[in-house]
C-alpha cells in the first residue's frame, strides 16, 4: 500500500463504521491471531467491529482475548451473512483467494463496500480495494501490525493487542524457526514486549494445552503410519477418517504432526494426508527450494507457500495416496538437487 493509500484507509477508519474481519477456512493461529489482533485496535479507536470465521478453530487458541466475539459462519450462517451485508468496510486477513474462506465466498463476493486484505501468500488475487500484500513477511499478524503502524495507531497497541498478534507470529513462524523469521520479526515482537507481552505466557496457553486424545494419535501417526522414502527424501503420514474418530480428533489436532515427519535427517518433502466425511485435506511441508506451494496447485487444487502448502482430494484416500506416491518420480531431481 501506498502512502497515500495508507491515508485514504484511515480516512475510512471512523468512529463507529460498521467493520468485519474475515479469514480463512479452518482458521490457524495466524488467521485467529490477526483477526482478533486488529479487532482490538478497531475497537479501540471506536469502529464497530465484527469477526467472521468460515468454521471451527482449534481449542489452543481459544484463550485470546475477546474470542468469543467471533462469529463462526457454518454455526450461525444468518448472523455472519447479515453481519457482512451491512459491513462498510471488510478486512480480509491471511487469505490470498477468496475460495479460501469456503462457504463465506458469496456473502464476500456480493459485498459493495471497500475491502482491506492484509497477506503474505504468493499470487494475491486482485479482488480487493486496498491491497497490503507481503510473501516476505514472517505472518498477517506482523503485517498487520505494520499496518497499525503504517496508520500511525501504535498507541492502540497494548499487552491485549501483542497477545493475539504474537499468538500468530509464533504458530506462523514454527516459534521462529522458519526462513521467513526476519529480523524484522523480531523487531515487531520486541516492540510487542515493549507494550507488555510476555512471551512465554503464550508459548504456554498454545503448546501446554493437549488432550491425552491428541498426543496418543501423535505416537500413533509416528509410529504406525509414517512412510520414509529416501529415495525421493519423501517422508508421509495417512490417516483415515475411522483413525480419526478412534482418537476423538479435533480440529487442530494433527497441526505440526508433518513437521515431525520433515524433521528426520535427508528428509525435504513431508505430508500428510487425511480423511474426512467429505474429502481428503493435505498439509504439504519441504524444507529448501522444492516449492511445496507449486506441487499442490499442480495436483491437489491447492497452494500456499514455497516451504508450506495444503490441498485437497476428491478421490478415495486410497487412490489419494497412490496418486501422490505415483507422482514422487516425476519431482525425483528436484527433491534430490542441493
Ligand atoms: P496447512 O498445511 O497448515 O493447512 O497450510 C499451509 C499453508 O498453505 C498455509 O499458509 C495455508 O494458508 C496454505 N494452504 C493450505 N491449504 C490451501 C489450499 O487449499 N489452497 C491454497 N491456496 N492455500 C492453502
Ligand atoms: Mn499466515
Amino acid at each position: 500500500m501506498t502512502e497515500l493509500q495508507y491515508i485514504e484507509v484511515k480516512s475510512k477508519l471512523t468512529i463507529n463504521k460498521k467493520v468485519v474481519i474475515t479469514t480463512h477456512r479452518s482458521p490457524d493461529g495466524d488467521a485467529i491471531g490477526s483477526s482478533l489482533g486488529l479487532y482490538h485496535v478497531l475497537k479501540s479507536k471506536g469502529l464497530d467491529v465484527s469477526v467472521v470465521v468460515p468454521n471451527a478453530y482449534p481449542d489452543f487458541l481459544k484463550w485470546m482475548p475477546s474470542e468469543d466475539v467471533v462469529v463462526d459462519f457454518e454455526k450461525n450462517r444468518a448472523a455472519a451473512e447479515s453481519l457482512i451485508y451491512a459491513a462498510e468496510l471488510l478486512f480480509c486477513l491471511d487469505y490470498n483467494a477468496i475460495h479460501r474462506t469456503g462457504d463465506v465466498k458469496g456473502s464476500i463476493e456480493a459485498f459493495k463496500g471497500v475491502s482491506i486484505m492484509i497477506d503474505h501468500h504468493p499470487q494475491p488475487d486482485d479482488y480487493a480495494t486496498y491491497l497490503l500484500s507481503d510473501t516476505s513477511a514472517s505472518s498477517t499478524a506482523q503485517l498487520v501490525y505494520e499496518f497499525v503502524s503504517s496508520l500511525g495507531w501504535e498507541d492502540s497497541i497494548d499487552d491485549v493487542v501483542g497477545q493475539c498478534l504474537y499468538a500468530g507470529i509464533v504458530t506462523d513462524t514454527g516459534s521462529f524457526r522458519f526462513p521467513s523469521t526476519s529480523a524484522r520479526t523480531h523487531r515487531v515482537v520486541a516492540l510487542l514486549m515493549d507494550k507488555g507481552l510476555q512471551p512465554h505466557l503464550i508459548h504456554q496457553a498454545i503448546y501446554n494445552s493437549n488432550t491425552e486424545n491428541r498426543l496418543k494419535l501423535l505416537g500413533y501417526c509416528l509410529s504406525q503410519k509414517m512412510t520414509v522414502l529416501p529415495e525421493f527424501k519423501t517422508a508421509f503420514i495417512v490417516l483415515s477418517d475411522e483413525e480419526l474418530k478412534l482418537y476423538k480428533y479435533q480440529s487442530g489436532d494433527t497441526e505440526g504432526v508433518v513437521n515431525y515427519a520433515l524433521s528426520i535427517t535427508g528428509i525435504r518433502f513431508a505430508a500428510i494426508i487425511k480423511e474426512n466425511e467429505e474429502n481428503i485435506r493435505m498439509s504439504f511441508r519441504s524444507i529448501g527450494e522444492f516449492s511445496v506451494n507449486q506441487f499442490a496447485r499442480e495436483n491437489f487444487n491447492g497452494g500456499g507457500h514455497t516451504n508450506a502448502a495444503g490441498g485437497m482430494s476428491e478421490a478415495t484416500l486410497e487412490d489419494t495416496v497412490a496418486k501422490f506416491q505415483a507422482l514422487l518420480p516425476k519431482y525425483k531431481a528436484e527433491l534430490n538437487a542441493k
